[in-house]
C-alpha cells in the first residue's frame, strides 16, 4: 500500500481508500516523468464533513453526518454522485470521489472528481423528513457546490426528486433558478433525456465490446446481475433486448434464479410495485452466496462496494465481469480473476455511462437547448467505444489489466493537467 498516510483515515487493503491507494501504487510505473506528481492522486483536495440536523415527524431532532469530497478539480468542477446509505464513511466517500476522477479522465469529459453522501437509511424516514434531509444537505454543501464547481448527481438511494430538491435549494440560496448545478434531474426542470438508463447502457456498451473481442455472442449468453436499482436492471433490460438471458438476480431483499432466463416484462412491474426482487412469482429463489457459484458468461456486481472478495473470485464461473458498481472487488480478488483468465471492465470505464450523460445534461443546461434520446445515446455510444479502444490498446501495449490500463490512460491526463497548470503560488 501507498506510503502515504493521511491521519484522519485508517485504510486496510480491502476497504475502499485501500482498494483504491493499491490501484494508484499499480499505475505509478507507467506515468514516466508525471509520476513526480502521484503523490496528488493519494490526497483529496478538499474534504466537508456537515452535520445535518432535521426536526423529525414526530417532533424529535435527528442528526445525520453528510459528506462531499472533490478529490480533484484539476481538469474542471467536481462531479460525482450522492449516495444515502447507513453504511456512508468519509472514507468510502474518499475513495468514491477518487474514481470520479478516474472515471472522468478516462472518458475525457472535462471534469474533475468528487462525491457525497448522507449517512442515513432513507427507508425509515418519510418523504417530507427526505425532503428537509436534502434541502438542509444541500445548504451545508452549498458553499462548495455550483454549476462552475462541483455538481452533483444520484446514486445509490437517490434519484430524481432528490436532485430536483437539491437544484431548488441551492438555487433559492443564491436567488437565481441553477439548473446546472445537479444532473440527473426530472426532464421538465433541465434534466437530460436517456440519463436514468444511462449508466446500465454505457455498462451494455462496454459489455458488448468486450463480449466481441472475446467472442462471445451476446445473444443466448447467461448473465447474473448483482443490484437490481437503476445500473443492474438497465443494464439486464439491454442484455434482454440484445437476447441474453438474465438467469439470476440479487438485491438486498433475495437471490431469484432462472436458468431459462427472467421474464423482465413481468419481473419489471413487479420491482415497480414492491421496491424490491422478493415476492416475484417467476423464478426459484437460492441463497445469496449461490449466486457466486452460478455458471454464467457474465457477471455484473452493479449494488455496492467490495462484493466479489478472494473466496468469491476464486469460485466464479464466467468469463467476463462488467463492474456497474464502484468498488466491487477487492484488489486480491482483481488477481485471481486475471489469473484465471476471467474478464474484467472495471467500474471507472464500465460505469462511465452516467456521468457522461451527465456531462451532456449540464452542457445542455449551459446551452438550454435540448437533444433528443436517440442524439444522447449514439453520442454516449461512440463515447464509450473510444475511450474503451484507447484503454484496449494501452493495455495491450504493456500487457496489463484493463483496470490498470484505465488508471494510466486517466492518470496520465489528471497529472499532465496538473504539471500544466503548475502549483500555486
Ligand atoms: P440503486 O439504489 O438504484 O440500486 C442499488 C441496488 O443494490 C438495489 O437493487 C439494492 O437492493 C441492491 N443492494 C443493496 N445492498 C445490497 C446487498 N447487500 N446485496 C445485494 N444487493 C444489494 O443504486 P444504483 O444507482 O443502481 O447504484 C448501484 C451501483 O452503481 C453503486 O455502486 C453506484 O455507485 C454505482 N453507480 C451508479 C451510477 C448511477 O448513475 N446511478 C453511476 C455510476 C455508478
Amino acid at each position: 500500500m501507498s506510503s502515504s498516510h493521511l491521519s484522519y483515515v485508517q485504510p486496510t487493503p480491502e476497504s475502499p481508500w485501500g482498494t483504491y491507494l493499491e490501484q494508484v501504487e499499480r499505475v505509478v510505473p507507467y506515468l514516466g516523468p508525471l509520476a513526480r506528481w502521484a503523490e496528488t492522486l493519494r490526497r483529496p483536495k478538499r474534504s466537508l464533513i456537515v452535520d445535518v440536523p432535521i426536526e423529525m415527524d414526530d417532533g424529535s431532532i435527528g442528526h445525520y453526518e453528510g459528506f462531499r469530497v472533490q478529490h480533484s478539480l484539476t481538469r474542471g468542477p467536481g462531479k460525482g454522485g450522492v449516495r444515502y446509505h447507513p453504511d456512508v464513511t468519509l472514507e468510502e466517500v474518499m475513495a468514491l470521489a477518487a474514481w470520479m476522477s478516474i472515471k472522468n479522465a478516462a472518458v475525457g469529459l472535462p471534469y474533475g472528481g468528487a462525491k457525497g453522501g448522507i449517512r442515513v437509511d432513507p427507508k425509515k424516514l418519510s418523504q417530507k423528513e427526505l425532503e428537509k434531509l436534502t434541502r438542509r444537505y444541500t445548504s451545508e454543501i452549498g458553499i462548495i457546490i455550483g454549476p462552475n464547481q462541483d455538481i452533483p448527481a444520484p446514486d445509490v438511494n437517490t434519484n430524481a426528486q432528490i436532485m430536483a430538491w437539491m437544484m431548488d435549494t441551492y438555487s433559492m440560496n443564491v436567488g437565481a433558478t441553477a439548473t446546472g448545478v445537479v444532473t440527473g434531474k426530472p426532464i421538465h426542470l433541465g434534466g437530460s433525456l436517456g440519463r436514468v438508463k444511462a449508466t446500465g447502457r454505457g455498462v451494455f456498451v462496454t459489455g458488448r465490446e468486450a463480449a466481441r473481442r472475446l467472442n462471445l455472442k451476446l445473444e443466448g449468453a447467461r448473465v447474473a446481475v448483482q443490484g437490481f436499482g437503476n445500473v443492474g436492471s438497465s443494464a439486464a433490460e439491454l442484455f434482454h433486448q440484445a437476447g441474453s438471458r438474465i438467469v439470476a438476480a440479487q438485491d438486498h431483499s433475495c437471490t431469484i434464479h432462472n436458468a431459462g432466463g427472467l421474464d423482465l416484462a413481468e419481473l419489471m412491474p413487479h420491482i415497480r410495485a414492491t421496491g424490491a426482487l422478493a415476492g416475484f412469482k417467476g423464478a426459484e429463489t437460492i441463497g445469496a452466496e449461490e449466486f457466486w457459484n452460478l455458471e454464467t458468461d457474465i457477471v455484473i456486481p452493479a449494488a455496492l462496494e467490495g462484493q466479489i472478495d478472494v473466496a468469491r473470485a476464486k469460485k466464479l464461473k464466467t468469463k467476463l465481469v462488467l463492474e456497474g458498481a464502484n468498488g466491487p472487488t477487492h484488489t486480491a480478488a482483481d488477481d485471481i480473476l486475471a489469473e484465471r483468465g476471467i474478464l474484467v471492465v472495471p467500474d471507472v470505464i464500465c460505469n462511465a455511462g452516467g456521468v457522461t450523460v451527465s456531462y451532456f445534461e449540464w452542457v445542455q443546461d449551459f446551452s438550454s437547448f435540448f437533444w433528443t434520446e436517440d442524439e444522447i445515446n449514439v453520442r454516449l455510444d461512440k463515447i464509450m467505444v473510444d475511450a474503451l479502444r484507447k484503454i484496449w490498446d494501452t493495455a495491450d501495449r504493456h500487457k496489463i489489466t484493463l483496470r490498470t490500463a484505465t488508471f494510466a490512460v486517466a492518470c496520465e491526463r489528471i497529472l499532465a493537467a496538473r504539471e500544466e497548470r503548475g502549483l500555486y503560488p
